[in-house]
């Protein structure tokens, strides 16, 4: 070895600006750096006070260093994370990676202006309603001479792109730099989205709701047009029927995908997604099982939590997204209610002194004290799912939460919302059975299908009692015990990030030999 430069490995990572996309890019990053790899992440940024001077220098590039001691968490000294971000990212990351590494953030700005986005619009959840974030997407089309300066300066040995920037395989491409993909969910919601983009089986039926089976599919499931994506349903071109025409392409074009899940959990799938339709993939997953522990969390929640039984509280959460209007909440709070069960139930929505809740039935905060518990803004999910007091979750169908429910023995109610949660609902529902639907129909961006409080109350009573209930759980507590074994040395997911190391080191060596 000349020296250890230049054998090492650098692999820059480039998640879409969303908290569902860059959590599990930290663990992915986490765990590459655990591999003995250099680790970029790129996200975006905007000007701040604090960022600017060095951003005018760099053609709003820009580097933000935080140190912390990697070898007093058992991490070799010297790896070096970088991570690209924006300055809305900057604090979550930090509290996220503090302790683990020796980590660089750099900046890079999303040209929202050029767009008609105000200023500053630099993540998914700054754009709140449904037509911004279309409008965001396209401004994520116009990174490329970013990363492209990006690559130049820093040649890696591999780029993670995000689905959402298929265009960076072709930035990538030219500096000869392969690409892997990761679209952050799991097989089946690929192969579903495959099946339904390749055969346009909603094209063929009478009406929205009318079923129809997911042709060219390993088992029999029922699919409604409803519940696919409105930017596929309809024939004119939009913005984003081109980029999702572009991310099932770039599936071929670049190297391979890496898939956050773990071939026990549905081995039908990871086997057509790769000899059926022909892409290569590696189940590197479930990513956050690697890094646990790292982040203690003392939540007065868990504390509440201790002084229940065990499966008896239900948790209500629907991701880092969904934005359910008053009527929604108020269904939500009053279904809580009627099942009678124990609950958290966490609500994105600030509480303002002396103003009333418009959704807040009249004395429900009386009536739930010491059975329901309202947490505001962010909640420790893995923790809270992990307590034993937890007995089942009331989820969109993220593809983290829903892993993380697998990962905890937890079974759901399903109430998908948009994305590709109405595949995920089936994979619990229907395939692995560990979870009953709340009966949402409809995909819709951020605010979700009605759903009337009968059937939440109806929902959350069969997850939570009886025998349905205790059957799902022990299939979900089977499932777990699965994904902890596929993460140990000699599990399924270790193989494939081990055969995935391979790959990438031959190509790093064949590709520095070339050079001298
Ligand atoms: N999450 C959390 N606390 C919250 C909301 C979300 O920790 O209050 C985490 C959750 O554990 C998961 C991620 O945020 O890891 C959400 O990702 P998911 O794919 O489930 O949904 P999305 O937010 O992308 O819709």
């Amino acid at each position: 070895m000349g020296s250890q430069g230049h054998h090492q490995l650098h692999v820059i990572f480039f998640p879409f600006m969303a908290q569902g996309h860059l959590i599990p890019t930290i663990d992915m990053a986490k765990l590459f750096a655990s591999k003995g790899c250099k680790v970029t992440i790129l996200t975006t940024s905007y000007f701040t006070p604090f960022l600017s001077k060095k951003i005018e220098n760099s053609a709003q590039i820009d580097i933000f260093n935080i140190r912390v001691p990697a070898a007093e968490v058992g991490l070799p000294e010297g790896i070096d994370i970088t991570i690209l971000t924006t300055s809305y990212f900057t604090p979550f990351l930090s509290k996220k990676i503090e302790n683990s590494a020796q980590i660089d953030i750099f900046n890079i700005r999303v040209p929202a202006a050029e767009v008609g986005l105000p200023e500053g619009i630099d993540s998914a959840h700054a754009a709140g309603t449904p037509e911004m974030m279309e409008t965001f997407f396209k401004a994520c089309g116009k990174l490329g001479p970013q990363l492209d300066q990006i690559l130049e300066r820093h040649r890696p040995v591999c780029l993670v792109a995000d689905m959402f920037f298929p265009w960076a395989t072709d930035v990538a491409a030219k500096f000869g730099i392969p690409t892997l993909l990761f679209h952050g969910t799991c097989y089946f919601a690929l192969c579903g989205s495959t099946s339904v983009f390749l055969h346009e089986p909603h094209k063929k039926v009478s009406s929205d709701l009318e079923p129809f089976i997911l042709p060219n599919f390993p088992d029999q499931v029922e699919f409604t047009a409803s519940r696919v994506p409105h930017f596929m349903r309809h024939d004119d071109e939009t913005e984003l029927t081109k980029l999702f025409k572009a991310m099932k392409e770039v599936e071929f074009k670049s190297y391979g995908v890496l898939v956050n899940s773990f071939y026990e959990l549905e081995p039908a799938y990871a086997d057509h997604y790769r000899k059926v339709l022909g892409r290569k993939a590696w189940n590197i997953g479930p990513l956050f099982l690697y890094n646990k522990g790292s982040n203690s969390d003392e939540h007065e929640c868990l504390k509440w939590l201790d002084s229940k039984k065990p499966n008896s509280v239900v948790f209500v959460s629907f991701g880092s997204m969904a934005n359910f209007d008053d009527e929604q909440l108020e269904e939500i709070a009053t279904g809580l209610e009627a099942s009678g069960q124990q609950f958290i139930w966490v609500v994105k929505k600030e509480k303002k002194e002396g103003v009333k809740e418009e959704w807040l039935p009249e004395g429900f905060e009386e009536r739930i004290k010491g059975k329901g518990l309202i947490i505001r803004g962010w909640a420790p999910q893995v923790p809270i799912l992990e307590h034993e007091a937890v007995g089942g979750f009331v989820t969109h169908c993220g593809w983290n939460s829903t892993q993380e429910s697998v990962c905890a023995g937890v079974p759901m109610v399903t109430w998908p919302i948009a994305a590709e949660q109405f595949y995920n609902e089936k994979l619990v529902t229907q395939i692995l059975r560990v979870g009953v639907e709340v009966g949402a129909k409809k995909w819709k961006r951020l605010v979700g299908d009605f759903v009337k409080r009968d059937a939440i109350e109806r929902a959350v009573s069969r997850v939570m009692e009886g025998e349905e209930a205790e059957e799902m759980r022990s299939r979900v507590k089977r499932l777990a015990e699965m994904a902890r074994s596929a993460v140990k040395e000699g599990g399924s997911s270790v193989l494939d990030l081990n055969a995935l190391f391979d790959d990438l080191r031959s190509a790093h060596y064949s590709s520095y030999e070339n050079l001298h």
